[in-house]
């Protein structure tokens, strides 16, 4: 049951659509979402449990929910996710299931940012949902884009590149692929995809 100001569904009206977006690290998964939550704040968006520490300017409940592993580890045993994975073989990351169901309840469609195996898990789970795969134009272009960030050690950037080699070669598991050449137009493909375009402004 939402606790939310949601009007309520009528008992026949369909459920919403849920959307995963994945895609290999430092491919602008971030900045797409970020993007969208500017233009399309009715849009629902997930956030996630994590393990990992906040980084600067990251805030509890609107970046990510920031727990303990042992509150990350109770979550789990009490089926609190619907998806986690050990991401980049650190840190823990996981779908909260009950905010997922309530919106979707209301008929709304939500938003799932996560990474690979996350999104095989949803598969399973979910496999009515629509798996969008972000792509960049290029390998180069993520090697650039990997380097530009500058937020990681060099150690943890190989770390990455091993992962998003994998990743990118996973595109054809999805059902869609937007390629993040341009934020604005990768966004708007996204949305339209979630078939959110009419109901937002
Ligand atoms: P970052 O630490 O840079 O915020 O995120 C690292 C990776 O974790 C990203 O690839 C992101 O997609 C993934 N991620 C974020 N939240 C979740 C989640 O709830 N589940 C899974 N499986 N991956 C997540």
């Amino acid at each position: 049951m939402s606790a939310s100001h949601e009007p309520a569904r009528p008992d026949d009206a369909p459920r919403g659509r849920l959307t995963v977006l994945a895609g290999p690290t430092a491919v602008g998964k971030g900045t797409i979402v970020t993007e969208l939550r500017r233009r399309y704040p009715d849009l629902w968006v997930s956030v996630s449990a994590t393990t990992r520490p906040p980084r600067a300017g990251e805030v509890d409940g609107v970046h990510y929910r920031f727990v303990d592993p042992d509150t990350f580890t109770r979550m789990v045993a009490e089926g609190q996710l619907l998806e986690w994975a050990v991401v980049h073989g650190r840190h823990r990351y996981g779908t909260l299931r009950g905010p997922v169901d309530d919106v979707l309840a209301t008929g709304r469609p939500a938003l799932l940012e996560i990474d690979l195996q996350g999104a095989r898990q949803v598969r399973a789970a979910m496999p009515e949902a629509r798996f969008v795969f972000l792509a960049p134009p290029s390998w180069e272009e993520l090697q650039r884009r990997l380097v530009g960030r500058g937020t990681e050690t060099p150690a943890e950037r190989e770390r990455r590149l091993l992962t998003a080699r994998a990743e990118l070669a996973a595109a054809e598991e999805f059902d869609h692929v937007v390629v993040n050449d341009d934020v604005a137009r990768a966004t708007d493909e996204l949305v339209s995809l979630m078939g959110a375009a009419r109901e937002v402004g």
